[in-house]
């Protein structure tokens, strides 16, 4: 069993990872203040293969390389994923147990 899952605050889309993270990081840039609509982005990064997501995702770009994720219906932010370095980063609020999130 995933011991990251998470899900948005309406719960239409759910997430879990099959790894441990690679970073956990705290994120005070612009663009992620705006993105999130808070002081900083608090997340965690996987590998995008260890990390299955389902239900309505909408993306948006944030930068050429970065795409958030939200869910559509109720617009949790829930990642962040830059492809060309295989990365996704959960937001660490968004966990079922956010205490396991070790920035
Ligand atoms: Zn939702
Ligand atoms: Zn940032």
């Amino acid at each position: 069993m995933a011991r990251y899952e998470g899900r948005c605050l309406c719960g239409a889309v759910r997430y879990r990872a099959e790894a441990e993270p690679i970073n956990e990081r705290v994120c005070h840039c612009r663009i992620c203040q705006r993105a999130i609509g808070a002081a900083f982005n608090a997340r965690l990064l996987f590998r995008i293969d260890d990390v299955t997501i389902e239900g309505p995702v909408a993306t948006i770009n944030s930068t050429p390389d970065l795409k958030r994720g939200f869910c559509a219906a109720c617009g949790t932010t829930l990642f962040s994923r830059r492809d060309s370095r295989n990365i996704l980063g959960v937001t660490s609020g968004s966990l079922d147990d956010p205490s396991l999130f070790k920035p």
